[in-house]
């Protein structure tokens, strides 16, 4: 009986099998103690460069302490989503802030910046005449909201202001009910920034709005991180802010910022609101300080930028290929997955951690290492990863 019954899941071991033999199943790496931009990882004390830690504040002193203060005055969770008896006042709180930090009217915290993606798709496109427009390279968390919207989805090619264009100028589009157009604020994979004034300019002509998802931006990009609207200056213009607590504010979650009356919306429809527990206090507490810190301590996002670009200039020095990135998100690109696979693996024997990237989550061909410094990195951990880039790079013949 038990055989019979495990027997009738057999089909796991085929699945895994196609996984192992196109390089797709995924082994995690273990992290000992902290994330920091050295870390102790399978055993081993590596450079760090594959966390999006971008300023280091997994260990700051101010984020820990607010930590530690919540649970001793709120308890460890709240055992209710928020529209039952979820919503503690410090989760109020932190929205105001993240409303302040955006320069929007109002904001709305998710539990993770993928269930934001979902909760704005499906909340606001709700019928066969929406039209929801996203970039060919945008996150996986929006492709998702597009299919559990009701919307017809249309994609444009990446950045592509044309492609774009002939969406809105479509028959169908100027039919649609409603139009959403939705970009990556800076994308992921390549580290390239959205052309954002030309995605605006061209909602505004044709009536649409506009959301833009700032996971890799916020606290990167624009004044004390806010993004690539305030970075753009056009924070009164872009509709929707989408931003991430999971990556430079170094806790976990997601918000909307935006109009309170998106705000209002959401919380009466988005189904990850409705059905989903609230944030442990500790973490709105942690994300609260982060924000402080964004505000009272310039010097991390400043020093982020520097590291940055010391290191990719190093890189490009060496003769390596950075791809298109404008941020500290900087790809190796290597254009085949086992020499990319073996890259990888060759640098984290020498103590360097940088992640492979491999088809499917980038084209064929576009195979690469994807790089994050963080504003922690010292000189000499920067110094000892180029030195390391290219001992190997050279070994590989990739420079
Ligand atoms: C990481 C990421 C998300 C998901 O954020 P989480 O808070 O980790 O769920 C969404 N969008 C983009 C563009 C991302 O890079």
């Amino acid at each position: 009986m038990e055989t019979e019954s495990r027997n009738r899941m057999a089909f796991l071991d085929d699945e895994l099998k196609t996984l192992k033999d196109e390089g797709r199943l995924i082994k995690l790496r273990i992290l000992e103690g902290s994330q920091r931009p050295v870390s102790i990882i399978d055993g081993k004390k590596v450079v760090n460069l594959t966390s999006n830690n971008y300023l280091g504040l997994t260990t700051h002193p101010k984020l820990l302490s607010a930590a530690k203060k919540a649970i001793d005055d709120y308890g460890v969770g709240t055992a209710a989503v928020r529209t039952i008896i979820g919503t503690m006042d410090i989760h109020q709180e932190l929205e105001r802030r993240i409303a302040r930090f955006k320069g929007t009217e109002s904001a709305i915290v998710f539990q993770s910046g993928f269930a934001t993606n979902v909760a704005v798709c499906q909340s606001l496109m709700t019928h066969s005449e929406d039209l929801l427009i996203s970039d060919q390279l945008n996150h996986a968390s929006i492709i998702d909201g597009g299919r559990l919207s009701k919307a017809v989805r249309k994609i444009y090619a990446h950045k592509d202001m044309k492609d774009l264009e002939s969406i809105l100028n479509s028959l169908e589009a100027r039919r649609a009910r409603r139009k959403m157009i939705v970009t990556d604020g800076v994308f992921s994979m390549d580290g390239d920034i959205a052309p954002l004034p030309a995605i605006q300019d061209l909602a505004d002509q044709y009536d649409a709005f506009v959301m833009v998802d700032d996971a890799h931006a916020s606290g990167v990009m624009g004044k004390n991180g806010a993004g690539t609207p305030s970075h753009f200056g056009l924070t009164d213009r872009v509709q929707i802010q989408i931003g991430t607590l999971s990556k430079a504010i170094a806790a976990i979650g997601g918000y909307v910022a935006s109009s309170e009356a998106l705000r209002e919306y959401m919380v009466s429809t988005a189904r990850p609101f409705l059905f989903s527990s609230s944030h442990p206090p500790s973490v709105s507490a942690t994300c609260i300080a982060a924000l402080e810190v964004l505000e009272t301590e310039p010097q991390w996002v400043e020093k982020l930028w520097k590291n940055a670009a010391f290191f990719k200039e190093g890189l490009k020095k060496a003769g390596f290929d950075t791809g298109a990135s404008e941020t500290p998100i900087t790809p190796v690109m290597v254009g085949d997955t086992k020499k990319a696979t073996e890259f990888s693996n060759r640098l984290f024997e020498e103590g360097v951690f940088a992640l492979a990237i491999n088809f499917p989550t980038v084209a064929r061909g576009k195979e690469r290492l994807r790089t994050i410094v963080s504003a922690g990195h010292t000189q000499a951990d920067l110094d000892f990863a180029l030195e390391k880039f290219a001992k190997v790079g050279k070994a590989l013949g990739l420079i």
